[in-house]
């Protein structure tokens, strides 16, 4: 008699997906220059040389390329870049992250790893807005133009220049999923009609692209650690995680650790996106501190202080007690953190189908959220966007 078959096993490492590696942020950045290395979850033989697959593909132009904008759509059918190819093993972490065929590569991968994290919050694959007329997305590897932008079939990445240092935004996973945020939305909600001067498709489009940037950074094991380790647990010293779309140490473009209340902004689509991006970076923080609190590792007290009004006092102390307990269980308080994450990442994903893009507010969009949310972390979302005066008091 033959032993039954377990498949699963048989065919071994093919059936893991396929290597490449991740800065998870810039690599100028101090103490992030070393990439990570990630499996993302497609087979091998499903990845073609560019990388390119069922759903995107890369290109590296060879001569000056204008920006896609209404008049100009992909597919991109100038000159370009030969395609990277995978190592002999058929990964792609045989590309060096000093060769300019890595920005391809890189640009590729972070796309993925973006979309594989949203697509399991949302519990299913997203499928592009545009799919009616192109079945791919394009990726442009490097455009030479200061900005980075996603729009209907494209994603493309030019690059910073910080005093005559150019930095390309393929190497910048802040960035890219930014822009992975924005499609992920279009494709969700849908494009909205007409732009109505009460609408804010766009201003939560800009909120909901830097949460998606906060929260898959979050996904990375090394960052979590980095990030725990340098803080010693303890985030209300905010570091890490407010670096968006950052393009030098000095140079912070969005701010999820900002005070501002919506009596504060301006109509300006990132302006009056910072409120609804506090309110969440705020959420997740809360949300951790609960985990803390329920683990025994941290001071119950946490819970009922307003932390934006914390005394010196109180603050030493909170980070004393809360280094001693990470000296002794660190493992909790990345538990904790992902824990958090993934409640807000969730209820933000939930809520996207329920808004109605051409009519939607910011109000709407946080109680829809909050309607997402398990009971106690809608507590602390309701109370977050109240704060935010983006929803009433009740
Ligand atoms: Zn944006």
């Amino acid at each position: 008699m033959h032993p039954l078959r377990n498949e699963a096993l048989e065919s071994g490492e093919a059936r893991l997906g396929t290597r490449f590696w991740i800065f998870p942020q810039p690599p100028f950045l101090p103490g992030y220059e070393q990439p990570d290395r990630v499996w993302l979850p497609i087979l091998r033989d499903e990845i073609g040389a560019g990388p390119s697959d069922a759903t995107m593909y890369v290109i590296d132009p060879l001569s000056e390329k204008q920006p896609y904008g209404f008049d100009r759509l992909p597919p991109f059918d100038g000159p370009r870049r030969a395609a990277p190819k995978p190592g002999p093993d058929r990964h792609f972490d045989n590309v060096s992250p000093s060769s300019r065929e890595f920005l391809a590569v890189h640009a590729y991968a972070c796309v993925h790893f973006v979309l594989d994290i949203w697509q399991s919050y949302l519990g299913r694959p997203v499928r592009w807005f545009f799919e009616q007329t192109f079945p791919r997305l394009e990726i442009v590897a490097f455009v030479n133009w200061d900005n980075a932008q996603a729009g209907y079939g494209f994603l493309e990445l030019g690059c910073s220049d910080t005093d005559g240092v150019r930095r390309p935004y393929a190497l910048n996973f802040d960035t890219i999923a930014h822009e992975v945020g924005h499609l992920i939305l279009l494709s969700e909600t849908g494009v909205p009609t007409i732009v109505s001067p009460e609408a804010d498709f766009f201003p939560f489009s800009e909120a909901f692209s830097d949460a998606v940037s906060l929260i898959s950074f979050l996904h990375f094991g090394s960052a979590i650690d980095r990030l725990l380790r340098r803080t010693r647990g303890n985030l209300l010293l905010y570091n890490e995680l407010n670096r968006f779309a950052e393009t030098s140490p000095e140079t912070q473009v969005r701010l999820a650790t900002n005070f501002r209340r919506m009596s504060e902004v301006t109509r300006e689509v990132h302006d009056r996106a910072l409120p609804f991006v506090g309110a969440i970076f705020d959420t997740i923080v809360e949300l951790y501190h609960r985990e803390l609190v329920a683990r025994d590792c941290a001071d119950s007290r946490l819970l009922d202080l307003d932390l934006r009004a914390l005394s010196q006092r109180d603050f030493d102390a909170f980070r004393a007690a809360t280094a001693e307990a990470f000296r002794v269980k660190p493992l909790i308080f990345e538990l904790a953190l992902a824990a958090a994450r993934d409640t807000v990442g969730q209820a933000l994903a939930s809520s996207l189908r329920t808004l109605d893009p051409t009519t939607m507010r910011l109000d709407q969009a946080a109680t829809a959220v909050i309607a997402a949310a398990p009971g106690a972390a809608a507590e602390v979302l309701e109370a977050n966007f109240a704060w935010r005066e983006i929803i009433g008091r009740r």
